[in-house]
């Protein structure tokens, strides 16, 4: 596995440039040297996948997302699946974190919908 230290992605080991931000990818990252990871779940396209992450992040849970990006992306926005991975430590916290993240969507659209 690989990572973008720009996006904090992972990607396979074939890929060499990050598919997003075309940034070197590299073997590992320093901030999460120290850090075992565990899988919390796996997301469809790229939205839903940043939302959890931008939670886990305010929460101060260390987390990446994996994808396995084809050549040429499908329609922008979906068909691309994602793994979330987050520090074992915290994968408990991340759980119930991930459940009021699936409350909410299916209660109300998103904040950021409504301005735009
Ligand atoms: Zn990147």
């Amino acid at each position: 596995m690989k990572f973008c230290p720009d996006c904090r992605s992972a990607y396979k080991d074939e890929i060499e440039k990050c598919p997003d931000c075309g940034t070197a990818l590299v073997e590992k990252l320093e901030e999460f040297e120290n850090i075992e990871f565990a899988e919390l779940c796996d997301v469809e396209g790229p939205f839903k996948a940043n939302l959890i992450v931008d939670v886990l992040e305010d929460n101060d849970i260390e987390c990446y997302l994996y994808s396995e990006p084809v050549h040429i992306y499908p329609i922008p926005g979906e068909g691309i699946q994602f793994t979330v991975y987050v520090n074992r430590e915290k994968l408990e916290q991340a759980k119930s974190l991930l459940e009021d993240i699936e409350k909410s969507e299916e209660m109300e659209p998103l904040p950021d919908d409504e301005s735009t």
